[in-house]
C-alpha cells in the first residue's frame, strides 16, 4: 500500500502557499487576470501611478511565483510591468506620461521578487500539493463514510481436505459516486489522515452483525457456522480503546466471540509491541481468534511467531504465486513455514489460491485452510450463492479447526 505523509504547513505563509495549490490552475489564472485586471483599474482609471503606487501588481506575481514556478511568475512580472508602466499616466488628472526608467525599474522589481519567491517555494510546492491533495481526499473521505457508503465484502476461507467453508474474510469497499474503490485506493488516505479507527467501526459492526445472521442461518439448517475475519489496521491495534471498540461491535451484534477472527500483520504491531500484544491477548482472553495476516510478506521475522499472541497463520500470497508458478523453488519454504507454524500447533490459511493445481498441492502440505480467487472472490453479503449454506460442515464431521489453546509459552 502505498505510504502517505500529511506533511502540514506550520506556518502563515505555508498556509497560504497550501490555500494557493489547492486552488484549481484554471480558477489560479482565472483570479490572476482579476487580480491584475483590478489593480490597472485602480490606477489608470482613479489616479495614476504616481498618486497611487501601484503595489498591488505584487500580489499576483507573488501568488503565481508560490502557485506555478519560474516561469508564469516572469510572465506575469513582465505583464504587471507593462500594465503598470507603459499603459498607465504618472497622473491621471495632468495627463502626465511615466518615464522609461521609472517603469522598467518597477517591472525589474516585479521579476526579481517573483523569481526569488518561486525559487523559495520550489522544495515547498511538491508537499504543500501533496497535502492539498490529502486535504481533499480526507474531506471525500469522510464525506463517503458520514453518507454510509462504505461497505464489506466477503471473501470464503475453505477447510482444504474437505472443500467445506469455514469461514469469511471480511474486506472494506468503498461505493463511491464515481465507482467501486478497493482498500488501497483509500486506507492509505485514512491512515495518513487518523480515520482507521472510524472505518474499522464500520466494518467491525457490519462484518459482526452479518456473521450472526449467518450463524442463525446455519444452527437452522443444522451445520457448524462459519467464522468471519475482520483486519484490523495499526492505529486499531495500537490503541487503548481497541478491546472496548471490538466488544461493542460483539454485544451489539450477539455474535459469540469465538466466531470472529482478528487480522493483523507484524507491520501494524511495530509502533507498539508491548501494548499491541497486550491488547491482542485480551481479545484472545475473551475468545477471539487472532491471526498473523500476510505472514512471510516484507520483513518477515520469525521472533513475532512467537511474541505475537496469535492462533492462526496467513501465509502470504506471494508464496503461493510462486508455487503456481515455480513449484521447484517455492515448495521447500512452504513446507518450512506449514512445518514451523504445526510445531507451534497454529493452523495455517494459504492465501491467494489461484488454480486447482495449487489447491491441490497446499492440501497434500497440510495447509489446513485456503483462500483465493479459485475457491471464491470477495462478494457481498447478498451476493452469495444461496446454496453456500450447503458448504458448511455438519456438527460432528471430521473436518480440521482453530482451536484457542495455542498459548505460546510465555502465557
Ligand atoms: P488482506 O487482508 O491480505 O486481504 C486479502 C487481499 O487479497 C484482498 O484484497 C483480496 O481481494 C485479495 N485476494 C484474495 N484472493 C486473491 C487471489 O487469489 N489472488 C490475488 N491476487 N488476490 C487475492 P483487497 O480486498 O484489495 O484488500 C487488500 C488489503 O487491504 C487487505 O489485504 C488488507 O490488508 C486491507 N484491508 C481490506 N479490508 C480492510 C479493512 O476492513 N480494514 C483494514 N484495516 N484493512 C483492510
Ligand atoms: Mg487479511
Ligand atoms: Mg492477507
Amino acid at each position: 500500500m502505498p505510504r502517505i505523509t500529511s506533511g502540514r504547513p506550520p506556518t502563515l505563509a505555508g498556509r497560504a502557499l497550501l490555500v494557493a495549490v489547492t486552488l484549481r490552475p484554471a480558477f489560479s489564472w482565472a483570479a490572476v487576470v482579476v487580480m491584475l485586471a483590478a489593480q490597472w483599474l485602480v490606477n489608470a482609471l482613479l489616479a495614476g501611478a504616481g498618486v497611487i503606487v501601484p503595489h498591488g501588481y505584487y500580489v499576483p506575481v507573488l501568488f503565481v511565483a508560490g502557485r506555478f514556478g519560474h516561469l508564469s511568475a516572469l510572465v506575469v512580472a513582465v505583464v504587471a510591468g507593462a500594465l503598470a508602466g507603459p499603459f498607465t499616466y504618472q497622473e491621471l488628472a495632468t495627463a502626465t506620461p511615466q518615464s522609461i526608467a521609472e517603469w522598467v525599474t518597477r517591472t525589474a522589481f516585479f521579476v526579481v521578487i517573483g523569481q526569488g519567491v518561486a525559487f523559495l517555494a520550489r522544495h515547498a510546492r511538491p508537499g504543500l500539493q501533496a497535502a492539498a491533495a490529502l486535504a481533499v481526499a480526507e474531506r471525500e473521505l469522510l464525506a463517503g463514510l458520514a453518507g454510509g457508503e462504505l461497505r464489506v465484502e466477503y471473501q470464503p476461507v475453505l477447510d482444504l481436505p474437505t472443500g467445506r467453508l469455514y469461514g469469511f474474510e471480511a474486506l472494506v469497499r468503498w461505493e463511491h459516486p464515481d465507482g467501486l474503490r478497493g482498500p488501497d485506493e483509500f486506507l492509505p488516505v485514512a491512515e495518513a489522515t487518523g480515520h482507521m479507527r472510524e472505518i474499522g467501526d464500520v466494518v467491525f459492526a457490519e462484518a459482526c452483525t452479518q456473521a450472526e445472521r449467518w450463524r442463525r442461518a446455519a444452527i437452522a439448517a443444522g451445520r457448524v457456522p462459519p467464522t468471519v475475519a475482520v483486519n484490523l489496521a495499526a492505529e486499531c491495534v495500537t490503541s487503548d480503546d481497541l478491546v472496548p471498540r471490538v466488544e461493542r461491535a460483539l454485544h451489539t451484534s450477539g455474535l459469540p466471540p469465538e466466531l470472529l477472527c482478528v487480522e493483523v500483520t507484524e507491520g501494524d504491531v511495530v509502533a507498539d509491541l508491548e501494548g499491541s500484544c497486550a491488547r491482542l491477548r485480551e481479545l484472545r482472553r475473551r475468545g477471539i481468534h487472532v491471526a498473523i495476516d500476510d505472514f512471510g510478506a516484507g520483513q518477515a521475522s520469525l521472533s513475532y511467531l512467537h511474541r505475537l499472541p496469535a492462533n492462526v497463520l496467513k501465509l502470504d500470497r506471494s508464496f503461493v504465486a510462486e508455487l503456481q508458478v515455480r513449484d521447484g523453488d517455492a515448495r521447500p519454504i512452504v513446507e518450512g513455514v506449514l512445518g514451523l507454524a504445526k510445531r507451534l500447533r497454529m493452523p495455517v490459511v494459504a492465501e491467494g489460491i489461484e488454480c486447482e493445481a495449487a489447491r491441490i498441492q497446499l492440501a497434500e502440505m497440510g495447509c489446513l485452510f485456503g483462500q483465493g480467487y479459485h475457491l471464491g472472490h470477495p462478494v457481498r453479503a447478498d451476493e452469495l450463492d444461496p446454496a453456500w449454506v450447503e458448504q458448511l460442515p455438519l456438527p460432528g464431521e471430521p473436518r480440521p479447526t482453530v482451536t484457542a489453546d495455542r498459548l505460546p509459552g510465555h502465557w
